[in-house]
Protein backbone atom coordinates (compact mmCIF):
# COMPACT_ATOMS: atom_id res chain seq x y z
CA UNK A 1 0.00 0.00 0.00
CA UNK A 2 1.16 3.21 -0.81
CA UNK A 3 2.51 5.08 2.47
CA UNK A 4 3.49 8.49 2.65
CA UNK A 5 4.83 10.40 5.83
CA UNK A 6 4.66 14.06 7.14
CA UNK A 7 8.03 13.72 10.07
CA UNK A 8 8.32 17.03 11.41
CA UNK A 9 10.97 18.11 13.90
CA UNK A 10 9.21 19.60 16.74
CA UNK A 11 9.25 23.31 16.85
CA UNK A 12 6.24 23.65 18.68
CA UNK A 13 4.48 24.67 15.71
CA UNK A 14 3.58 24.18 12.38
CA UNK A 15 5.56 25.99 9.60
CA UNK A 16 3.87 26.97 6.41
CA UNK A 17 6.62 24.96 4.75
CA UNK A 18 6.16 22.30 6.31
CA UNK A 19 2.02 22.56 6.24
CA UNK A 20 2.93 21.89 2.19
CA UNK A 21 5.03 18.83 2.65
CA UNK A 22 2.75 17.62 4.77
CA UNK A 23 -0.32 18.20 1.84
CA UNK A 24 1.73 17.00 -0.61
CA UNK A 25 1.79 13.51 1.57
CA UNK A 26 -1.06 13.38 2.23
CA UNK A 27 -2.89 13.96 -1.27
CA UNK A 28 -0.38 11.71 -2.92
CA UNK A 29 -1.74 9.23 -0.21
CA UNK A 30 -5.46 9.84 0.17
CA UNK A 31 -5.74 9.64 -4.12
CA UNK A 32 -3.84 6.14 -4.25
CA UNK A 33 -6.07 4.99 -1.07
CA UNK A 34 -3.23 4.79 0.82
CA UNK A 35 -1.98 5.89 4.39
CA UNK A 36 0.04 9.16 5.60
CA UNK A 37 1.78 9.05 8.74
CA UNK A 38 2.98 11.17 11.72
CA UNK A 39 5.80 10.95 12.74
CA UNK A 40 8.21 13.59 15.35
CA UNK A 41 11.39 13.39 15.06
CA UNK A 42 12.46 14.01 18.59
CA UNK A 43 15.63 12.17 19.19
CA UNK A 44 17.79 15.02 19.68
CA UNK A 45 15.56 18.33 20.65
CA UNK A 46 14.81 18.01 24.48
CA UNK A 47 11.50 19.80 23.64
CA UNK A 48 8.08 18.92 24.54
CA UNK A 49 7.39 17.01 21.79
CA UNK A 50 3.79 16.52 22.98
CA UNK A 51 3.34 19.93 22.24
CA UNK A 52 4.19 19.87 19.75
CA UNK A 53 2.51 17.05 17.90
CA UNK A 54 -0.33 18.82 19.75
CA UNK A 55 -0.01 21.93 17.61
CA UNK A 56 0.73 19.93 14.24
CA UNK A 57 -2.47 18.33 15.21
CA UNK A 58 -4.49 21.33 16.09
CA UNK A 59 -3.43 23.18 12.80
CA UNK A 60 -4.00 20.04 10.52
CA UNK A 61 -7.53 20.05 11.85
CA UNK A 62 -8.00 23.95 11.27
CA UNK A 63 -7.25 22.88 7.54
CA UNK A 64 -8.87 19.50 7.15
CA UNK A 65 -6.22 16.94 7.03
CA UNK A 66 -5.84 13.97 9.05
CA UNK A 67 -3.27 11.60 9.05
CA UNK A 68 -3.42 7.57 10.06
CA UNK A 69 -2.63 5.57 13.08
CA UNK A 70 -1.15 6.60 16.25
CA UNK A 71 1.68 9.39 16.03
CA UNK A 72 5.29 8.07 16.31
CA UNK A 73 7.63 9.50 18.37
CA UNK A 74 11.34 9.14 17.67
CA UNK A 75 12.54 9.61 21.10
CA UNK A 76 10.19 6.59 22.47
CA UNK A 77 11.84 4.39 19.91
CA UNK A 78 15.31 3.60 21.12
CA UNK A 79 15.29 0.08 22.08
CA UNK A 80 14.40 -0.23 18.13
CA UNK A 81 17.48 1.92 17.27
CA UNK A 82 19.91 -0.16 19.58
CA UNK A 83 18.56 -3.04 18.26
CA UNK A 84 19.55 -2.31 14.55
CA UNK A 85 22.58 -1.37 15.70
CA UNK A 86 23.43 -4.29 17.21
CA UNK A 87 22.45 -6.22 14.27
CA UNK A 88 24.55 -4.20 12.29
CA UNK A 89 27.91 -4.96 14.42
CA UNK A 90 26.74 -8.68 14.63
CA UNK A 91 27.06 -8.80 10.78
CA UNK A 92 30.28 -6.89 10.94
CA UNK A 93 28.15 -4.15 8.70
CA UNK A 94 29.25 -1.40 11.43
CA UNK A 95 32.19 -0.96 14.15
CA UNK A 96 33.31 0.37 17.14
CA UNK A 97 35.43 3.48 16.54
CA UNK A 98 37.70 4.53 19.29
CA UNK A 99 39.10 7.78 17.90
CA UNK A 100 39.05 10.22 20.56
CA UNK A 101 38.00 14.24 19.78
CA UNK A 102 41.90 15.03 19.80
CA UNK A 103 42.54 12.39 16.80
CA UNK A 104 39.24 13.50 14.88
CA UNK A 105 40.38 17.55 15.16
CA UNK A 106 43.76 16.36 14.29
CA UNK A 107 42.78 14.57 10.93
CA UNK A 108 40.51 17.42 10.35
CA UNK A 109 42.98 19.75 10.18
CA UNK A 110 45.48 17.45 7.86
CA UNK A 111 42.59 16.91 5.27
CA UNK A 112 41.71 21.15 5.67
CA UNK A 113 45.99 21.26 4.96
CA UNK A 114 45.68 19.09 1.95
CA UNK A 115 42.74 20.84 0.76
CA UNK A 116 40.89 17.78 1.15
CA UNK A 117 37.31 17.13 2.55
CA UNK A 118 36.64 16.28 5.96
CA UNK A 119 36.15 12.81 6.25
CA UNK A 120 36.76 9.93 8.63
CA UNK A 121 39.62 7.34 7.10
CA UNK A 122 38.06 4.27 8.19
CA UNK A 123 40.70 3.66 10.68
CA UNK A 124 38.83 1.39 12.87
CA UNK A 125 36.80 0.08 10.08
CA UNK A 126 39.11 -3.13 10.26
CA UNK A 127 40.13 -3.37 13.81
CA UNK A 128 40.45 -6.55 15.70
CA UNK A 129 43.08 -5.47 18.63
CA UNK A 130 42.10 -4.29 21.92
CA UNK A 131 40.97 -1.44 22.24
CA UNK A 132 42.31 1.93 23.63
CA UNK A 133 41.39 2.30 27.81
CA UNK A 134 39.27 5.09 29.13
CA UNK A 135 37.45 5.69 25.28
CA UNK A 136 33.94 5.44 24.96
CA UNK A 137 33.42 4.17 21.36
CA UNK A 138 31.18 5.59 18.92
CA UNK A 139 29.66 3.26 16.87
CA UNK A 140 29.99 3.64 12.66
CA UNK A 141 28.26 2.20 9.79
CA UNK A 142 30.23 0.54 7.02
CA UNK A 143 29.58 2.49 4.06
CA UNK A 144 31.07 1.76 0.44
CA UNK A 145 34.54 3.44 -0.12
CA UNK A 146 34.11 4.36 -3.89
CA UNK A 147 31.47 4.65 -6.53
CA UNK A 148 28.27 6.44 -6.88
CA UNK A 149 24.83 6.37 -4.66
CA UNK A 150 22.43 6.91 -7.79
CA UNK A 151 18.50 6.98 -7.38
CA UNK A 152 16.28 7.84 -9.19
CA UNK A 153 14.01 11.14 -7.53
CA UNK A 154 10.59 11.55 -8.67
CA UNK A 155 11.03 15.53 -9.19
CA UNK A 156 14.85 15.80 -9.80
CA UNK A 157 15.48 12.81 -12.02
CA UNK A 158 18.40 10.86 -11.61
CA UNK A 159 20.53 11.37 -8.66
CA UNK A 160 23.93 10.40 -8.53
CA UNK A 161 26.25 10.80 -5.11
CA UNK A 162 30.28 10.17 -5.95
CA UNK A 163 30.87 8.23 -2.97
CA UNK A 164 34.35 10.23 -2.35
CA UNK A 165 32.24 13.61 -2.24
CA UNK A 166 29.02 12.93 0.40
CA UNK A 167 30.18 9.67 2.48
CA UNK A 168 32.31 8.13 4.85
CA UNK A 169 31.77 5.34 7.14
CA UNK A 170 29.43 8.11 9.51
CA UNK A 171 28.44 7.39 12.90
CA UNK A 172 25.14 6.30 13.67
CA UNK A 173 25.46 5.57 17.57
CA UNK A 174 27.70 8.37 19.66
CA UNK A 175 29.74 7.31 22.52
CA UNK A 176 26.38 7.93 25.04
CA UNK A 177 24.32 5.21 22.26
CA UNK A 178 22.13 7.25 21.19
CA UNK A 179 21.30 6.86 17.71
CA UNK A 180 22.28 9.47 14.84
CA UNK A 181 19.51 11.20 12.67
CA UNK A 182 20.04 9.21 9.22
CA UNK A 183 20.19 5.90 11.02
CA UNK A 184 16.91 6.65 12.84
CA UNK A 185 14.89 8.17 9.47
CA UNK A 186 15.36 5.12 7.43
CA UNK A 187 14.88 2.56 10.21
CA UNK A 188 11.51 4.73 11.02
CA UNK A 189 10.73 4.63 7.29
CA UNK A 190 11.50 1.35 6.58
CA UNK A 191 9.22 -0.24 9.69
CA UNK A 192 6.38 2.39 9.13
CA UNK A 193 6.46 0.69 5.70
CA UNK A 194 6.89 4.01 4.02
CA UNK A 195 7.39 3.43 0.49
CA UNK A 196 6.88 7.44 -1.03
CA UNK A 197 8.63 10.19 0.65
CA UNK A 198 7.70 13.61 -0.66
CA UNK A 199 10.70 16.20 1.54
CA UNK A 200 11.98 19.55 0.79
CA UNK A 201 15.31 19.20 -0.83
CA UNK A 202 16.87 20.75 1.85
CA UNK A 203 17.13 16.46 2.37
CA UNK A 204 18.73 15.76 -0.43
CA UNK A 205 22.48 15.41 0.60
CA UNK A 206 20.98 13.13 3.48
CA UNK A 207 19.80 10.68 1.15
CA UNK A 208 22.69 8.72 0.07
CA UNK A 209 23.39 8.19 3.97
CA UNK A 210 20.10 6.58 4.40
CA UNK A 211 20.32 5.07 1.42
CA UNK A 212 23.09 3.21 2.99
CA UNK A 213 21.46 2.34 5.69
CA UNK A 214 18.29 0.76 3.77
CA UNK A 215 20.67 -1.18 2.22
CA UNK A 216 22.68 -2.32 5.37
CA UNK A 217 19.45 -3.70 6.76
CA UNK A 218 18.26 -5.06 4.11
CA UNK A 219 15.27 -2.42 3.81
CA UNK A 220 13.52 -1.85 0.78
CA UNK A 221 14.86 2.16 -0.66
CA UNK A 222 11.72 4.30 -0.47
CA UNK A 223 10.81 6.54 -3.91
CA UNK A 224 12.18 10.02 -3.09
CA UNK A 225 10.34 13.00 -4.08
CA UNK A 226 12.48 16.07 -3.27
CA UNK A 227 10.81 19.32 -3.41
CA UNK A 228 12.08 22.86 -3.95
CA UNK A 229 12.47 25.30 -1.02
CA UNK A 230 9.84 28.58 -0.75
CA UNK A 231 11.66 31.41 -1.16
CA UNK A 232 10.94 35.19 -0.60
CA UNK A 233 9.97 37.38 -3.81
CA UNK A 234 13.84 38.56 -3.63
CA UNK A 235 14.93 34.70 -3.83
CA UNK A 236 15.95 34.11 -0.35
CA UNK A 237 15.41 31.65 2.13
CA UNK A 238 11.73 32.37 3.58
CA UNK A 239 11.54 34.29 6.46
CA UNK A 240 9.14 35.22 9.33
CA UNK A 241 8.71 38.43 8.02
CA UNK A 242 7.98 36.79 4.64
CA UNK A 243 5.50 34.66 5.92
CA UNK A 244 7.25 32.13 6.94
CA UNK A 245 4.95 31.35 10.46
CA UNK A 246 2.96 29.24 12.04
CA UNK A 247 0.02 27.84 10.18
CA UNK A 248 -2.15 29.35 13.03
CA UNK A 249 -0.68 32.52 12.78
CA UNK A 250 -2.72 32.16 9.18
CA UNK A 251 -5.93 31.49 10.76
CA UNK A 252 -5.86 34.61 13.18
CA UNK A 253 -4.63 36.94 10.23
CA UNK A 254 -8.27 35.91 8.56
CA UNK A 255 -7.57 33.84 6.40
CA UNK A 256 -9.66 30.49 5.60
CA UNK A 257 -7.72 27.10 5.35
CA UNK A 258 -8.99 26.27 1.93
CA UNK A 259 -7.17 29.72 0.53
CA UNK A 260 -3.69 28.67 2.17
CA UNK A 261 -4.24 24.77 0.96
CA UNK A 262 -5.23 26.19 -2.43
CA UNK A 263 -1.67 28.58 -2.35
CA UNK A 264 0.38 26.48 -1.08
CA UNK A 265 -0.40 23.25 -3.45
CA UNK A 266 0.21 25.47 -6.51
CA UNK A 267 3.51 27.12 -4.43
CA UNK A 268 5.36 24.51 -5.81
CA UNK A 269 3.01 22.38 -8.49
CA UNK A 270 0.67 23.47 -11.23
CA UNK A 271 -1.69 22.19 -13.67
CA UNK A 272 -2.02 23.67 -16.72
CA UNK A 273 -2.64 27.39 -15.82
CA UNK A 274 -5.47 26.56 -13.08
CA UNK A 275 -5.06 28.99 -10.48
CA UNK A 276 -8.19 27.54 -8.14
CA UNK A 277 -8.30 24.04 -6.24
CA UNK A 278 -10.91 22.81 -4.21
CA UNK A 279 -9.80 20.19 -1.91
CA UNK A 280 -11.54 17.47 -4.15
CA UNK A 281 -9.78 18.41 -7.16
CA UNK A 282 -6.62 19.01 -5.68
CA UNK A 283 -6.79 15.06 -4.70
CA UNK A 284 -8.02 13.82 -7.83
CA UNK A 285 -5.20 15.88 -9.57
CA UNK A 286 -2.30 15.83 -7.36
CA UNK A 287 0.96 14.15 -8.32
CA UNK A 288 4.07 14.68 -7.14
CA UNK A 289 5.88 13.90 -10.79
CA UNK A 290 4.66 17.07 -11.73
CA UNK A 291 5.67 19.28 -8.91
CA UNK A 292 8.38 21.91 -10.19
CA UNK A 293 11.97 21.63 -10.61
CA UNK A 294 12.58 25.38 -9.64
CA UNK A 295 12.12 26.71 -6.08
CA UNK A 296 8.51 29.10 -6.09
CA UNK A 297 8.62 32.29 -4.40
CA UNK A 298 6.67 33.36 -1.60
CA UNK A 299 3.59 35.70 -2.81
CA UNK A 300 1.48 37.61 -0.33
CA UNK A 301 -0.81 39.15 -2.98
CA UNK A 302 -1.26 35.98 -4.44
CA UNK A 303 -2.41 34.45 -0.96
CA UNK A 304 -4.85 37.72 -0.62
CA UNK A 305 -6.12 37.65 -3.91
CA UNK A 306 -7.29 33.16 -2.96
CA UNK A 307 -8.66 34.34 0.25
CA UNK A 308 -10.98 36.70 -1.27
CA UNK A 309 -11.65 34.57 -3.75
CA UNK A 310 -12.90 32.14 -0.99
CA UNK A 311 -14.78 34.28 1.13
CA UNK A 312 -16.85 35.13 -1.59
CA UNK A 313 -17.67 32.12 -2.52
CA UNK A 314 -18.38 30.64 1.32
CA UNK A 315 -21.89 29.88 2.06
CA UNK A 316 -23.80 32.10 4.68
CA UNK A 317 -23.25 29.62 7.22
CA UNK A 318 -19.57 29.32 7.04
CA UNK A 319 -18.91 32.67 7.21
CA UNK A 320 -21.02 33.24 10.12
CA UNK A 321 -19.53 30.31 11.72
CA UNK A 322 -15.90 31.79 10.83
CA UNK A 323 -16.71 35.61 11.82
CA UNK A 324 -17.36 34.27 15.77
CA UNK A 325 -13.76 33.89 16.12
CA UNK A 326 -12.88 37.54 15.17
CA UNK A 327 -15.79 38.72 18.11
CA UNK A 328 -18.77 39.09 15.27
CA UNK A 329 -21.61 37.14 16.03
CA UNK A 330 -24.86 38.18 13.93
CA UNK A 331 -26.33 34.58 13.80
CA UNK A 332 -29.63 36.22 15.36
CA UNK A 333 -29.54 39.15 13.55
CA UNK A 334 -32.33 39.32 11.28
CA UNK A 335 -30.22 41.39 8.09
CA UNK A 336 -26.94 38.86 8.59
CA UNK A 337 -27.65 37.65 4.99
CA UNK A 338 -27.94 41.00 3.56
CA UNK A 339 -24.52 41.73 5.83
CA UNK A 340 -23.17 39.19 4.73
CA UNK A 341 -23.54 39.98 1.13
CA UNK A 342 -22.68 43.48 1.68
CA UNK A 343 -18.92 42.47 2.85
CA UNK A 344 -17.98 39.33 0.95
CA UNK A 345 -17.35 41.15 -2.33
CA UNK A 346 -15.06 44.00 -0.12
CA UNK A 347 -12.92 42.05 2.10
CA UNK A 348 -9.68 40.20 1.86
CA UNK A 349 -9.32 38.46 5.10
CA UNK A 350 -11.80 37.90 8.07
CA UNK A 351 -9.94 40.37 9.94
CA UNK A 352 -11.31 43.02 7.44
CA UNK A 353 -14.47 41.54 7.01
CA UNK A 354 -15.27 41.36 11.03
CA UNK A 355 -13.96 44.94 10.94
CA UNK A 356 -16.47 46.29 8.65
CA UNK A 357 -18.90 44.09 9.74
CA UNK A 358 -18.37 45.47 13.49
CA UNK A 359 -18.14 49.67 11.80
CA UNK A 360 -21.95 48.64 10.61
CA UNK A 361 -23.38 46.91 13.52
CA UNK A 362 -22.24 49.24 16.20
CA UNK A 363 -22.45 53.35 16.33
CA UNK A 364 -19.38 54.43 15.55
CA UNK A 365 -17.79 55.73 18.52
CA UNK A 366 -16.24 58.43 16.62
CA UNK A 367 -16.11 60.34 12.87
CA UNK A 368 -12.98 60.15 10.17
CA UNK A 369 -11.71 63.81 10.65
CA UNK A 370 -10.97 63.87 6.33
CA UNK A 371 -14.24 62.87 5.43
CA UNK A 372 -16.22 65.19 7.79
CA UNK A 373 -14.19 68.04 6.49
CA UNK A 374 -15.17 67.53 3.33
CA UNK A 375 -18.54 66.11 3.63
CA UNK A 376 -20.21 67.64 6.42
CA UNK A 377 -20.99 71.46 7.00
CA UNK A 378 -24.04 73.16 8.20
CA UNK A 379 -26.28 72.48 4.69
CA UNK A 380 -25.16 68.81 5.17
CA UNK A 381 -26.40 68.69 8.31
CA UNK A 382 -29.73 70.12 7.47
CA UNK A 383 -30.40 67.70 4.56
CA UNK A 384 -29.39 64.76 7.39
CA UNK A 385 -31.94 66.31 9.48
CA UNK A 386 -35.09 66.62 7.12
CA UNK A 387 -33.88 62.91 6.16
CA UNK A 388 -34.36 61.66 9.40
CA UNK A 389 -37.08 63.15 9.74
CA UNK A 390 -38.83 61.61 6.60
CA UNK A 391 -37.67 58.13 7.97
CA UNK A 392 -39.03 58.86 10.74
CA UNK A 393 -42.77 59.78 9.02
CA UNK A 394 -42.61 56.91 6.48
CA UNK A 395 -45.31 55.07 6.95
CA UNK A 396 -44.20 52.21 4.35
CA UNK A 397 -42.39 49.15 6.37
CA UNK A 398 -38.72 50.04 5.57
CA UNK A 399 -36.96 46.94 5.77
CA UNK A 400 -35.21 45.80 2.62
CA UNK A 401 -32.10 47.83 0.91
CA UNK A 402 -34.78 48.26 -1.40
CA UNK A 403 -37.15 49.87 0.83
CA UNK A 404 -34.80 52.40 1.83
CA UNK A 405 -33.68 52.86 -1.44
CA UNK A 406 -37.53 54.04 -2.23
CA UNK A 407 -37.81 56.13 0.65
CA UNK A 408 -34.40 57.62 -0.45
CA UNK A 409 -35.10 58.31 -3.58
CA UNK A 410 -38.75 59.94 -3.04
CA UNK A 411 -37.04 62.38 -0.52
CA UNK A 412 -34.71 63.41 -2.61
CA UNK A 413 -37.00 63.86 -5.44
CA UNK A 414 -39.31 65.85 -3.02
CA UNK A 415 -35.98 67.70 -1.69
CA UNK A 416 -34.62 68.01 -5.22
CA UNK A 417 -31.59 66.75 -3.88
CA UNK A 418 -28.76 64.59 -5.92
CA UNK A 419 -27.63 61.01 -4.36
CA UNK A 420 -24.47 62.70 -4.22
CA UNK A 421 -24.94 65.18 -1.61
CA UNK A 422 -26.66 62.51 0.69
CA UNK A 423 -24.73 59.54 0.33
CA UNK A 424 -21.70 60.52 2.03
CA UNK A 425 -23.61 62.16 4.96
CA UNK A 426 -25.37 59.17 5.63
CA UNK A 427 -22.60 56.81 5.50
CA UNK A 428 -20.43 59.03 7.75
CA UNK A 429 -23.74 59.08 10.55
CA UNK A 430 -23.97 55.11 10.10
CA UNK A 431 -20.28 54.11 10.32
CA UNK A 432 -18.41 56.82 11.17
CA UNK A 433 -16.71 57.37 7.45
CA UNK A 434 -17.12 57.53 4.10
CA UNK A 435 -16.28 54.25 3.24
CA UNK A 436 -19.32 51.53 3.51
CA UNK A 437 -20.69 49.36 1.08
CA UNK A 438 -24.01 50.86 -0.79
CA UNK A 439 -25.83 52.97 1.81
CA UNK A 440 -28.94 50.78 1.26
CA UNK A 441 -27.41 47.54 2.33
CA UNK A 442 -26.23 49.56 5.43
CA UNK A 443 -29.67 51.56 6.41
CA UNK A 444 -31.62 47.91 6.00
CA UNK A 445 -28.65 46.25 8.32
CA UNK A 446 -28.62 48.97 10.84
CA UNK A 447 -32.42 49.52 10.60
CA UNK A 448 -34.71 52.53 10.46
CA UNK A 449 -34.84 53.14 14.36
CA UNK A 450 -30.88 53.23 14.87
CA UNK A 451 -30.18 54.44 11.74
CA UNK A 452 -32.42 57.74 12.40
CA UNK A 453 -30.61 57.81 16.29
CA UNK A 454 -26.90 57.51 14.41
CA UNK A 455 -28.06 60.69 12.38
CA UNK A 456 -29.04 62.43 15.55
CA UNK A 457 -25.78 61.47 16.69
CA UNK A 458 -23.58 63.29 13.94
CA UNK A 459 -26.17 66.16 14.30
CA UNK A 460 -25.38 66.29 18.45
CA UNK A 461 -21.55 66.13 17.32
CA UNK A 462 -21.41 68.37 14.67
CA UNK A 463 -22.84 70.99 16.68
CA UNK A 464 -20.93 70.44 20.13
CA UNK A 465 -17.64 69.73 18.58
N1 LIG B 1 12.49 16.14 10.39
C1 LIG B 1 12.85 16.68 9.13
C2 LIG B 1 12.47 18.13 9.05
O1 LIG B 1 11.70 18.60 9.85
C3 LIG B 1 12.23 15.95 7.97
C4 LIG B 1 12.85 14.64 7.72
C5 LIG B 1 12.43 13.97 6.46
O2 LIG B 1 11.42 14.37 5.85
O3 LIG B 1 13.09 13.00 6.07
O4 LIG B 1 12.91 18.85 8.21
Amino acid sequence: MLTTRFAPSPTGYLHIGGLRTALYNYLWARKNSGRFLLRIEDTDLKRNSQEAAEAIEEAFRWVGLSHDDEIIYQSQRFDIYKKYIRQLLDEGKAYYCYMTKEELDALRKEQQARKERPRYDGRYRDFTGTPPEGVDPVVRIKAPQSGTITFEDGIKGTVSFRVEDVLDDFIIARADGTPTYNFVVAIDDALMGVNEIIRGDDHLSNTPKQIVVYQSLGFDIPKFYHVPMILNPSGKKLSKRDGAMDVMEYKRMGYLPEALLNFLVRLGWSHGDQEIFSFQEMLELFDPKEINKSASAYNAQKLLWLNAHYIKNASYERLIEELKAFDVNIEDHDKKEILVDALRDRAKTLVEFSEMARAILEAPQSYDEKAMKKFINEEAIEILRKYAAYLNISESPLHLPVDFEQVTKAFMEKEGLKMKQLAQPIRIAMVGSAVSPSVYDVLSIVGKEEAVRRIEALIHYFHTK
